[in-house]
């Protein structure tokens, strides 16, 4: 599958009242990092919630490769090629990391559900063949070494590189990383930028939310500024990160 193109046009989204995202727009270049930055509660994960069908829009268009799927639920855009990472790390605890990541391959299991039921070989073969492709997926992450561990008990960094084993496991098209550098160690954050390219000249579009605006600098062709829901600043890492509205919005809170 080819790589997709996402486009926001207006998108707004309230809660009762609080205006989480006022008017974004904003373009996803197809196999491109696309990363989505601004202070805490400036409408970056609601954005994302909006594009996976999380939360409907209330104003807006969100087109991946030109269809409006502002209004599809959440397993019809994860059909189409959409995958994503939470910034509250989704996982089994109790199952091993070859295991949650061959949730998210289950989706391309060939057999049908009467070979299934009968126990046939092409179901021992197409399992055998999504294990396999799972396997290499967690050789690319570097986890090969944890594939029988159960989740729970790993760092939050291993547990951040399972999520996204298992995002790839769906095949995307578009994957959506919800602060995928958070609690990483310098270290773990170098291995996570060099993965991130690597994902995309695997040929998937990529839209990242991060605080740490070197990763983002690093990984990121284009990056897209948001404040109190609205976009204030877009452009290349060098030129975002000159602009005096952007140094304005990140000096004002502690953590961004
Ligand atoms: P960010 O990811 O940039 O930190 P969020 O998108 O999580 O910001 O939040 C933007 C604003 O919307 C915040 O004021 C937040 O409290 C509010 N918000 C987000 N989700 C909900 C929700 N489900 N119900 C009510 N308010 C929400
Ligand atoms: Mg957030």
């Amino acid at each position: 599958m080819a790589a997709a193109t996402l486009e926001l046009w207006k998108v707004a989204k309230r809660f009762q009242g609080v205006v989480a995202v006022d008017c974004v727009s904003l373009t996803a270049a197809a196999g491109r990092v696309t990363g989505l930055i601004g202070p805490n509660g400036s409408g970056k994960t609601t954005t994302m919630n909006m594009i996976t069908g999380l939360y409907p829009t209330d104003a807006g268009h969100i087109r991946l490769d030109g269809v409006d799927i502002a209004r599809l639920p959440p397993h019809r855009v994860a059909a189409l090629g959409v995958a994503r990472t939470f910034q509250n790390i989704r996982l089994l605890a109790t199952e091993t990391t070859l295991a949650n990541v061959l949730l998210g391959a289950h989706r391309h299991q060939s057999a049908g559900l009467l070979d299934v039921l009968l126990g046939l070989p092409a179901v021992k073969r197409s399992e055998a063949r999504e294990t396999a492709r799972c396997e290499a997926l967690l050789e690319l992450i570097g986890i090969s070494h944890l594939r029988d561990v159960p989740v729970g008990g790993l760092s939050y960094g291993d547990r951040r590189r399972v999520e996204i084993a298992r995002a790839l496991a769906t095949k995307p098209r578009l994957l959506l990383l919800d602060e995928p550098a958070a609690g990483m160690n310098f270290a773990e954050k170098q291995a996570l930028a060099d993965l991130v390219l690597a994902i995309r000249d695997m040929g998937v579009t990529v839209l990242v939310i991060e605080h740490d605006i070197e990763f983002v600098a690093r990984v990121s062709d284009h990056i897209v500024v948001l404040n109190f829901g609205r976009e204030i600043a877009a452009g290349t890492p060098e030129e975002v990160r000159s602009m005096p509205s952007v140094i304005e919005a990140y000096l004002g809170t502690e953590d961004a």
